[in-house]
């Protein structure tokens, strides 16, 4: 979805609510079974003095493979959501940490998306003290001692 922000762009104080889901096809993770509800972002792009920024949070629900016993376990993620939208020239276009404006738009959904690929877990645990398959017999050990 692309945000105009042609209302905005010129008049500090002023800002536009968004609301959408996003699409989870390009949003696949190995520790990811399914999604149980599609991604849902909230949020707004205000103009703070003359800077862009965009605030919000993506919350979805998730069926997800443990890293460390596989078991599948269902949990709830809010990604929180910050980032700063600039116009884009040469010195910053490299810049990882800002998005860039395509004319007086942005495409939101390109910007959702890195955010919650940047913010994805690098591990998904059962529970934190999720104590994993014995090594040698591969036993959930947590669902009692294996006897190894
Ligand atoms: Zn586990
Ligand atoms: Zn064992």
């Amino acid at each position: 979805m692309k945000l105009s922000l042609r209302e905005i762009i010129e008049i500090p104080g002023s800002g536009v609510d968004f609301s959408c889901e996003l699409g989870t096809e390009d949003l696949a993770f190995p520790s990811i079974v399914r999604y149980l509800s599609a991604p849902r972002a909230e949020g707004r792009v205000y103009n703070e003095a003359g800077v862009l920024r965009l605030r919000g949070e993506i919350r979805t629900e998730l069926l997800c493979l443990c890293d460390r016993c596989a078991s599948e376990f269902e949990t709830a993620k809010t990604t929180p959501l910050s980032a700063v939208i600039v116009e884009k020239n040469d010195d910053n276009a490299d810049d990882p940490e800002l998005f860039f404006l395509d004319g007086d738009e942005i495409d939101l959904d390109e910007i959702l998306s890195t955010l919650f690929i940047l913010d994805m877990d690098s591990k998904f645990l059962c529970r934190e003290d999720c104590r994993g398959l014995c090594p040698k017999c591969g036993r959930n050990l947590n669902l009692g001692p294996c006897g190894c």
